[in-house]
């Protein structure tokens, strides 16, 4: 599609809307002249080329990548009127539309019912979901895997709840053992598990946790931030990923994903969905200034935040309606880095030069320069990730770092001595579709750069 007509058409379009309201002059405040800003416009380029290439198949390095073009015309037609998602008098078209988006990612994950909303990140969808925790299990505190994403220790220190990491197992999923006897303490509430860390891509045991929610009598959040697009292609095929803790997710209390992270979406969209839509109670408010246009319940009266960008809504919407959450629709788009994240562990795992860390659960591949020592494979690691993105654009290539310690090497099967006891290997997040045709390519770089040194 051609990001230059639908921009000029979202812009057409509403410009129509709007004349149907009559002429009014802009006041002359607002007015730039053309030349001013056509300097500030190119200064504002000009900055901008200070940026790590997300979009292109040589950045396979940490979770970014642009959105849709779908999405970006969504977001400008709807920004270029800018409602407010708070209330319906401050967005009817968006808050209906914020509704239709979250009923289909309830639907995606099993709810036959749920209260739900949008957020401005997964941290905010997280805060909420704990919130509630904090409400409907008064006292308790909040266990979740010592892999889990570093917000959920703030959020539960932000809410005043007791918080217990649990060990990760040697796959990096929560050791449900080490869970249990936390449990029987009686001091947990709420266990969060994460489908998909953030770190390395792997799924907590959720299908086997549900049976001590009902034995310990605790709520269970599920953290898809990253992962709970996966859901789409978690069919235990060859190149989709394990079914079993997604289709769990349709009895947990609650779920949070990032449509800004696998949904093809700018930054500003989140979203967290409850079970049971009863928890709609612990919201309760009221403020004088909104709701004058319904008596249903408002998206702002199940939201902690009160702005937000309606347009946010719109564009999940329209890239909904044109690559729906189906395993056709948006499962087409993760399938690719999923074969792309095996391929190269295969690669991995054949090279002279360099091992996979562990394998990939969904599209994240850790990885480390074959070397005796940790303190070696952490010198070259960084080294090859600053080589890496250094070279001329053409030919760089743009790598993360993962910290690891040396008794999680040693859980893998590692044989690597340990003379510090924390090291850094490298890590590649293959979100975009296109990486499946450059893994090749992108193999062969890095054994070059594992080579110099
Ligand atoms: C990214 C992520 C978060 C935080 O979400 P933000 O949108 O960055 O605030 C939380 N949990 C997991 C598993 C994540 O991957």
């Amino acid at each position: 599609m051609d990001l230059h007509h639908w921009l000029g058409s979202a812009a057409d379009e509403i410009g129509r809307w709007q004349r149907e309201f009559g002429a009014f002059e802009q006041h002359p405040a607002l007015t730039v002249p053309e030349e001013d800003f056509s300097q500030a416009f190119a200064e504002l380029a000009e900055r901008l080329r200070a940026n790590y290439p997300f979009f292109h198949p040589r950045y396979a390095a940490q979770m970014l990548k642009p959105p849709h073009p779908a999405a970006v015309v969504g977001y400008v037609a709807a920004m270029l009127i800018n409602p407010n998602n708070h209330a319906l008098d401050g967005g009817p078209a968006t808050a209906q539309m914020e509704r239709e988006v979250i009923a289909a990612l309830a639907s995606m994950f099993g709810y036959a019912q749920h209260l739900g909303h949008l957020t401005t990140s997964g941290t905010m969808a997280n805060l909420e979901a704990l919130f509630v925790s904090r409400e409907t299990h008064p006292g308790r505190g909040v266990a979740y895997s010592q892999d889990a994403h570093y917000t959920h220790g703030r959020m539960c220190h932000l809410l005043g709840m007791p918080s217990f990491p649990v060990a990760a197992d040697g796959a990096g999923r929560m050791d449900l053992d080490a869970l249990e006897a936390l449990l029987r303490t009686g001091q947990v509430g709420t266990v969060v598990m994460t489908a998909g860390t953030t770190g390395l891509g792997a799924l907590d045991p959720i299908d086997q946790a549900l049976e001590l929610r009902e034995r310990y009598g605790v709520r269970i959040h599920v953290d898809a931030a990253y992962g709970g697009f996966f859901s789409l292609i978690a069919d235990d095929s060859a190149d989709g990923v394990t079914a079993a803790p997604f289709r769990a997710v349709a009895s947990c209390d609650s779920v949070v994903v990032d449509p800004h992270k696998h949904g093809l979406q700018p930054y500003g969209c989140g979203a967290v969905l409850f079970k049971d839509p009863a928890v709609g109670r612990f919201y309760k408010h009221d403020s004088p200034y909104t709701y004058f246009t319904s008596d249903q319940l408002h998206l702002g009266e199940i939201s902690l935040e009160c702005s937000r960008a309606g347009a946010s809504a719109a564009a999940l919407w329209l890239t909904f309606r044109l690559l729906p959450l189906t395993p056709d629709g948006l499962g087409a788009v993760l399938r690719p880095g999923r074969r792309a994240a095996l391929r190269w562990a295969g690669l991995l795992a054949d090279s002279a030069a360099l091992m996979p860390y562990q394998p990939p659960e969904l599209d994240i591949v850790t990885y480390l320069p074959r070397a005796r020592r940790l303190s070696e494979i952490d010198a070259l690691s960084v080294r090859m990730m600053e080589a890496g993105m250094s070279a001329v654009p053409s030919q760089a290539v743009f790598l993360a770092t993962y910290g690891v310690s040396a008794s999680a090497l040693a859980a893998r099967g590692h044989r690597i001595m340990a003379d510090v006891e924390t090291g850094r290997i490298l890590r590649s997040v293959l979100m975009k579709p296109e990486s499946e045709a450059w893994v090749e390519i992108l193999h062969a770089e890095v054994e070059k750069l594992a080579a110099a040194g």
